[in-house]
C-alpha cells in the first residue's frame, strides 16, 4: 500500500500511476475500505498489447505498439479514451483507465473505466497513414472491444475522425446483419456517422460550468477573471470559449510550440480559427512568446491544466497566482504538489469531476445509438449541465461533511458505489 509522504526527488512515484494508486489509497484510507474490495480496486482487470505492422506510404512496413488497459466493469461495460502520443505504455494506460473507473462511478453512469493508444508521434505520418495504423489497430483489438464490452473515444490527438475509421473496421468485420447494432462500439464520432450533438464541445463545457459551480459557491463574479490555459485542444479550446463567453479573459496559453502570453486578452475563437489553419499555435500575431516556465507563474485568477499528466510538480506549485485550478486534463496534478496547493488555500477542481462532461456526453451518443434516437444540442446540454451540477454538489458536500478535499471527496464518492457494487453481488464463484 502506497500511503507514505512523497518526495521531490522520488522519480518513480512522479509517475502517473503511483499517483493515481496514492490517490485511491489516501481515499480507501479515510473511509476504511473493505480489505477485500481494495484489493480488487487496487489492479486492472486485463491489459491488452498488441503489436501490428502497417504499409507506410513509401511501401516500407511499420510495425507500432498499441495498449488497451480494462481496470474495472463492475458497473457497466469498460468505458475510456484512445491516445496518440509517445508517452503512452502500459502504465500510463492502467492510471488512465483507473481514472476512468472512477470518473464514471462519481457521474452516476453505467459503466467502468478502460484507457489504451498507439505509442507514436502522429505528426510524423500522414493523413492515410493515420488511417491505415488506426484500422489496423482497430483491428488487433478485435473483440476486446465492443458496444456493450468497452467503448472507446477521443483522446490526446485522436479526434471524430479516428472514432469513425474505427467504427467502420468495427462494423465491417460484422455480419451484415450485426453492422448497425453496433453503431456505439465508439462515441466521440461525426455527426454523420452515429455522432450526438454537443460532444465535440462536452470536455470543455462540462471545465467550465464546474468553474461557473464553483464561482456561485464562493459568490466570485466571472466577468473581468483572467485564465491561463495548457493545452489548446479540443479540451483547452472549448472550455476557454465558454469562459471567454462569460466575460472572462484568456491571457496565457501554452501548446506542444510554446507559450504565448497577451496581458489584454487573446479570443479564443480567434486563437482557434489561427490553429485551424496553420496547424499549431506557432506564429500567431495577438500574443508574445514568453518562456514555457513562466506559464504557470502568470498572474491570473483560473488556470485550467488541459494537456498531459503530471504538469504541475512540486517545482512548479509555489509560483502558482490562480485561486482555482480546474482539471481538464488527466492527472495534472501531482501528489506533493496537491499538498503545497491545498495548503496556500488554493482550490483544484479535480479531473474525475471537472473533465467528466466528456463522459456524460459519450454516455448521452451510446445511449441515442442504442435506442435509435437523436437528440438537439439543447437536450444535450441541458442534461449535461443538470449530471454535472449534481456531481459537483455531491462532491462539494461530502468534501465539507468529512472534513476532505474535493478531490479525496470525489473518490470517496466513487469507490463507495463501487463497494455497495460487490457487497451486494458478491465475489464469483
Ligand atoms: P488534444 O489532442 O485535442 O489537445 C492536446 C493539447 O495539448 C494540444 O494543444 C497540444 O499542443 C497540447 N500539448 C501536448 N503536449 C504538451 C506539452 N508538453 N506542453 C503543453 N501543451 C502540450 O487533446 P484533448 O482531447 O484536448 O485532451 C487534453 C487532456 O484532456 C488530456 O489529458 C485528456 O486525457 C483530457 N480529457 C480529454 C477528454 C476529451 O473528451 N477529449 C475528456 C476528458 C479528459
Amino acid at each position: 500500500m502506497i500511503s507514505e509522504k512523497i518526495t521531490k526527488d522520488d522519480p518513480v512515484k512522479r509517475g502517473m500511476l503511483a499517483n493515481v494508486m496514492r490517490q485511491f489509497h489516501h481515499a480507501a484510507d479515510s473511509i476504511e475500505l473493505n480489505p477485500n474490495i481494495r484489493k480488487i480496486l487496487g489492479i486492472t482487470n486485463n491489459e491488452l498489447v498488441v503489436h501490428f505492422p502497417v504499409k507506410m506510404d513509401n511501401g516500407e512496413v511499420e510495425v507500432f505498439t498499441g495498449y488497451r488497459v480494462q481496470h474495472n466493469n463492475a458497473l457497466g461495460p469498460y468505458k475510456g479514451g484512445l491516445r496518440y502520443h509517445p508517452t503512452v505504455d502500459l502504465d500510463a494506460a492502467k492510471a488512465l483507465a483507473m481514472w476512468m473507473t472512477w470518473k464514471t462511478a462519481l457521474a452516476g453512469l453505467p459503466y467502468g473505466g478502460a484507457k489504451g493508444g498507439i505509442q507514436i508521434d502522429p505528426k510524423k505520418y500522414s493523413i492515410a497513414e493515420l488511417e491505415r495504423i488506426t484500422r489496423r489497430f482497430t483491428y488487433a483489438l478485435g473483440d476486446n472491444i465492443g458496444p456493450e464490452l468497452d467503448i472507446p473515444a477521443p483522446d490526446v490527438n485522436t479526434n471524430s475522425q479516428t472514432m469513425a475509421w474505427i467504427l467502420d473496421t468495427f462494423m465491417s468485420t460484422k455480419a451484415p446483419n450485426e453492422r448497425s447494432t453496433n453503431l456505439h462500439v465508439v462515441t466521440g464520432k461525426p455527426l454523420g456517422a452515429g455522432g450526438s450533438e454537443g460532444r465535440d464541445r462536452a470536455t470543455g463545457f462540462g471545465v467550465f460550468l464546474c468553474i461557473k459551480f464553483w464561482a456561485k459557491k464562493e459568490k466570485v463574479d466571472l466577468t473581468g477573471k483572467t485564465f491561463i490555459v495548457q493545452g489548446f485542444g479540443n479540451v483547452g479550446f472549448w472550455a476557454s470559449y465558454f469562459l471567454e463567453k462569460e466575460g472572462a479573459r484568456l491571457v496565457a496559453v501554452q501548446d506542444v510550440t510554446g507559450t504565448y502570453y497577451n496581458k489584454g486578452g487573446i479570443s479564443a475563437v480567434e486563437l482557434n480559427d489561427y490553429q485551424k489553419s496553420v496547424g499549431s499555435l506557432e506564429g500567431f500575431k495577438n500574443a508574445q512568446v514568453v518562456s514555457n516556465d513562466d506559464f504557470f507563474a502568470t498572474d491570473c485568477d483560473i488556470c485550467i491544466p488541459a494537456a498531459l499528466g503530471n504538469q504541475i510538480t512540486l517545482e512548479r506549485a509555489p509560483k502558482i497566482k490562480a485561486k482555482v485550478i480546474a482539471e481538464g486534463a488527466n492527472g495534472p496534478t501531482d501528489v506533493a504538489a496537491e499538498e503545497l496547493l491545498l495548503e496556500r488555500g488554493i482550490t483544484i477542481i479535480p479531473d474525475i469531476l471537472c473533465n467528466s462532461g466528456g463522459v456524460i456526453g459519450s454516455y448521452f451518443e451510446w445511449l441515442q445509438n442504442r435506442n435509435g434516437e437523436i437528440w438537439t444540442l439543447e437536450e444535450v446540454m441541458e442534461k449535461l449541465e443538470k449530471k454535472l451540477k449534481t456531481s459537483f454538489e455531491k462532491v462539494m458536500s461530502v468534501s465539507q461533511e468529512r472534513g476532505v478535499d474535493p478531490r479525496t471527496a470525489a473518490f470517496i464518492i466513487a469507490i463507495e458505489r463501487l463497494e455497495q457494487a460487490y457487497i451486494q453481488r458478491g465475489i464469483f464463484p
